[in-house]
């Protein structure tokens, strides 16, 4: 009786084993499949060419960004994906694109100018002349010290082009950020035997303490522009502040084009050499020419929607996403067409290696996220619902992955979650160590801001941000008129589908979820939310 009891344990056991290991040589020669799938055979830059030279820029609502979502679908189902579909959001505000922009000097000198319009502001309806003038603004002003301020202004502005504010004086880089991130640094984030959960999320820097009373700027952007309307003024330039030629022209936050005037970003260098004429005491003459339009069906906007259906656990979803919308000054190419080209082509990899995941695997493509997370945050807000308020999907989600830092390879991940969901992610990794992603780690924070992956987080779920190398993400292309398709290293970004698409596969095989928070480690929801239109914290 015992011997035959010890005899079906061991042979339970050893059962046990094969099946392991069988799955271990499956895992490891899918993760062989997945190798050479992406590199022989990437898509990266055939989708890129699509989402920026034939569609970008996607600015949340325009027609741009929507027949992008479309092709996208479209492209997904090709490959083999299911269920594609867009999923509608409301806005609130229209759709706008800039067809046309033309900037002159014409005196005392003839020039072209190098300049971006301003998101939601008008055109200005046919070419428009006229001599310039230079405005102050005081520091951090209260209502009342800026509308004192702006007065003596009044009269000399009716009929003018009004450049706002003294030209940033930009300092030539001596020592250029770093294109890599430091393996060691990346150790101790990352690696599972240095690496302590950190208390909350990634440290913030230090904000002055507000000024009391003081407006904050998009509500001086507000009144500099009811100001400027009300005085007669033509249209408004604002100084882009960055070194060669760099313009990050993002939007009038009331998104109501009857709030302001025509109104460009101008390059540093432009705005700095009128700003010295005009000190000279030198008339100065400017032309524009703008066209921009609203659409008024980008009120709803869209999240595209694709995915490979599980099979045991297909109520189980392993999302793994990126934000389809850019800004409008370039065709957004590392914000972050490189981001959704990426994800895609990950789920490209697992469905063109016909694997069969035990839970279903969704790729999400979202739209409004320069506006303040806004697709993300409705799409949570619509399945999932919140830890305190949780829907009937809250449970399934297993794990969303998102990727929003330009084209740099993935480095390491973050999970929203205890120190075990670093360490399967740890594991998850592993096998692609030699391709850069040198580990995880957890946040605790949920607070909203960078990126999507803070939506899914904030309702207590297990978001995971990818952190990559920098190359020149934050010094030229983040948000710039320089994000284009030329900026994209197609050998990181086929490293990263790699690490990505089996970090995906192995989540969505294995027999533990993701751990979560439980009801008493599970930290307050955050009490400063992401406003609308908070383009400094998102990506
Ligand atoms: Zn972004």
């Amino acid at each position: 009786m015992r011997r035959l009891f010890f005899v079906a344990i061991g042979t339970i056991l050893v059962a046990a084993l094969v099946s392991a290991g069988a799955r271990e040589n499956n895992d490891q020669d899918i993760y062989w499949q997945i190798r050479h799938e992406s590199i022989s055979n990437s898509q990266i830059l055939r989708t890129m060419h699509m989402l920026t030279d034939v569609y970008g820029p996607r600015l949340t609502g325009s027609p741009n960004l929507k027949a992008a979502a479309e092709w996208a679908i479209t492209q997904m189902q090709t490959w083999g994906l299911k269920n594609g579909h867009l999923e509608p959001w409301d806005f609130g505000h229209p759709g706008w694109r800039n067809e046309r922009l033309s900037a002159h000097i014409v005196s005392p000198v003839q020039d072209h100018l190098v300049t971006e319009a301003l998101a939601w502001t008008p055109g200005t309806n046919g070419p428009v002349r006229a001599p310039a003038v230079q405005i102050t603004l005081p520091p951090r002003p209260t209502l009342q010290e800026l509308t004192a301020h702006l007065e003596p202004f009044k009269s000399t502005i009716a009929g003018r082009i009004v450049l706002v504010g003294t030209p940033q004086h930009v300092l030539v880089t001596f020592n250029p950020p770093p294109l890599r991130r430091d393996d060691s640094d990346l150790l101790a984030q990352f690696d599972a035997a240095r690496a302590g959960p950190p208390p909350g999320g990634p440290p913030q820097a230090q904000q002055p303490a507000p000024r009391e009373g003081a407006l904050r700027a998009n509500q001086v952007d507000e009144q500099v522009n009811q100001f400027l309307l009300a005085s007669g003024a033509l249209l408004r330039v604002n100084d882009a502040g960055r070194d060669h030629g760099q313009i990050r022209a993002f939007s009038n936050r009331t998104y109501d084009t009857t709030k302001a005037l025509p109104t460009v970003v101008m390059r540093n260098e432009d705005y700095g050499r009128i700003s010295r004429l005009l000190a000279d005491g030198r008339a100065v003459e400017l032309e524009f020419d703008i066209v921009n339009r609203t659409y008024p069906e980008g009120r709803t906007n869209y999240n595209a929607i694709a995915e490979i259906p599980g099979s045991d656990r297909a109520d189980e979803v392993l999302m793994l996403g990126a934000h389809l919308d850019s800004w409008h000054a370039a065709t957004g190419a590392t914000d972050n067409g490189i981001g959704c080209a990426v994800m895609m082509e990950a789920a490209r990899i697992l469905t063109a290696l016909g694997v069969k995941p035990r839970r279903t695997i969704r790729v999400a493509l979202w739209s409004g996220e320069e506006q303040g997370l806004l697709g993300s945050q409705a799409y949570v807000r619509e399945h999932f619902g919140t830890f305190e308020q949780p829907k009937a999907e809250f449970a399934k989600l297993a794990g969303y992955f998102n990727i929003d830092a330009g084209t740099g390879r993935a480095r390491g991940m973050t999970v929203f979650g205890p120190a075990r969901a670093a360490a399967i992610l740890r594991e998850a990794t592993a096998p692609f160590r030699d391709l850069g992603l040198l580990g995880a780690t957890t946040t605790r924070s949920r607070q909203l801001g960078g990126s999507d992956h803070t939506s899914f987080n904030e309702a207590g779920l297990p978001g995971i941000g990818i952190q990559q190398d920098p190359i020149q993400y934050n010094s030229y292309t983040w948000h710039t008129n320089l994000d284009t398709y030329e900026r994209i290293v197609e050998d990181d970004v086929v490293k990263s589908a790699i690490v990505i698409a089996g970090a995906v596969y192995s989540l969505s095989m294995g027999d533990e979820s993701l751990p979560r928070f439980s009801k008493d480690e599970m930290p307050p929801r955050s009490q400063t939310q992401t406003s609308q239109g908070s383009t400094s914290t998102t990506r």
